[in-house]
This record gives C-alpha cells, sequence and structure tokens, in this order.
C-alpha cells in the first residue's frame, strides 16, 4: 500500500467532481475535468512542498524568527558584527 490517507481523499475529492459533472457535460468531459484537476492538485502540492522545504530548510532565528539566510539572521547577526 503505497497510497497516502490523503491521496485516497484527493481521489474521492476529484471522483465526486466527475459525478457532480456529469449532469452539465458530457461524461468523457467530465473524466478529464477529474484528471486535469487530480494531476493540478498534486502538482500544486510537490511545488508547495518545494517551497515550504526551502523555506525551512536553513530554519528561522530564535530570536526573531526570521527566516536564516546563507546561516546568519538578517535582522539579528548583522547587528551583532558591528
Ligand atoms: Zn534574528
Amino acid at each position: 500500500m503505497g497510497f497516502e490517507r490523503r491521496e485516497i481523499l484527493l481521489i474521492l475529492g476529484v471522483f465526486f467532481l466527475m459525478i457532480g459533472l456529469l449532469p452539465f457535460i458530457a461524461p468523457v468531459y467530465s473524466v478529464i475535468v477529474a484528471v486535469v484537476t487530480y494531476f493540478g492538485i498534486h502538482m500544486f502540492v510537490k511545488h508547495r512542498k518545494k517551497q515550504i522545504q526551502k523555506a525551512v530548510g536553513e530554519g528561522v532565528c530564535v530570536v526573531c524568527g526570521a527566516r536564516i539566510n546563507q546561516n546568519k539572521c538578517p535582522n539579528c547577526d548583522g547587528v551583532k558584527d558591528i
């Protein structure tokens, strides 16, 4: 089982979207919309994960909570150097 709980929820959501679209558009189009939505969300989640990893990768300053950039806090470390 390589399936995550979130994955199942996503598939269910897309499935219900497909069902919901059936009365309005041809079944073929509702399937296409569902598949496109599924992969769209997947790509979005992947992108978000990468962004979050990048953001927390270097950590945050314990003093002010600013993002650490090149092992230095943009707020505190500049002051300390003086
Ligand atoms: Zn700081």
